[in-house]
């Protein structure tokens, strides 16, 4: 059994009571500012969007989309997978779109994502290691596309790289091929979020169909790597120049 001093354990207990007295505030400020807030929500919801998000505390979906509660569902993991087995995901997924009927779903990324920065190590970081195996299998499939872009800049390619590929990997999951092959009005698109700046940046990586996915796919991908390409031909060149000039 774990024992607390008494000092950790009044600190813990303060903490948490800051968070219900915070809740407090928030629920009578809203209340006072909308009187009919709560019971507007209360009995149901009706949003248009699915999120896929990173757990990243500094990516508030709702916040930096400046939406409301009922707005956006939302399904957060470490560097927004979207995984054939994982069942979380995929029942959020599933009930988005059969029930709550949503158009559309964004998977976003972000500059600077501890999973991606993670994946491009080989240090353990315990259980979690597991999970960022899928972001090492895209890490080691782009491996050479990778090795020409300068460490200060790798974790933001594989970032881009990692939201092409998982959105690609939602527009082949069950749930979203049967929404498309039933006709309904589904689109996916793939974001990132600077963390520098608060924007948001669409990744050129959007289907409403199974046709215009392969599509989308195959030329947000191809324009990320001739970027990456063009930026690495241009370093190469301007450190010729520079090094004729020394001799
Ligand atoms: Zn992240």
């Amino acid at each position: 059994m774990i024992k607390f001093s008494p000092i950790v354990l009044k600190k813990t207990i303060m903490e948490i009571e800051k968070l219900f007295e915070e809740n407090q505030k928030w629920a009578i400020n809203t209340k006072k500012i909308n009187p009919e807030y709560f019971s507007a929500v209360e009995n149901h919801q009706n949003p248009k969007i699915l999120w896929i998000g990173c757990s990243d505390s500094r990516v508030p979906a709702e916040t930096l989309l400046n939406l409301n509660a009922g707005d956006l569902f939302v399904h957060r993991n470490v560097a927004n997978l979207v995984i054939h087995t994982d069942l979380n995901c995929l029942s959020v997924v599933q009930y988005a779109i059969d029930v709550l009927n949503v158009e559309h779903i964004i998977i976003c990324g972000h500059t600077n994502c501890g999973g991606v920065k993670s994946a491009l190590t080989d240090e353990d970081y315990g259980l979690i290691n597991n999970w960022l195996l899928h972001i090492k299998d895209i890490r080691f499939q782009y491996s050479s596309l990778l090795g020409q872009v300068s460490s200060e800049n790798r974790t933001l390619i594989l970032g881009r790289l990692n939201v092409a590929e998982q959105v690609y990997n939602l527009g082949r999951c069950s749930p979203v091929i049967n929404a498309w092959k039933n006709g309904k009005n589904l689109s996916i698109h793939g974001w990132m979020y600077n963390l520098a700046n608060g924007m948001l940046e669409d990744m050129g990586v959007c289907a409403s169909s199974r046709e215009t996915l392969e599509i989308s796919y195959r030329s947000a991908m191809s324009k990320l790597i001739s970027e990456v390409e063009q930026e690495y031909k241009q370093n190469i060149e301007y450190d010729e120049n520079n090094s004729s000039n020394e001799e």
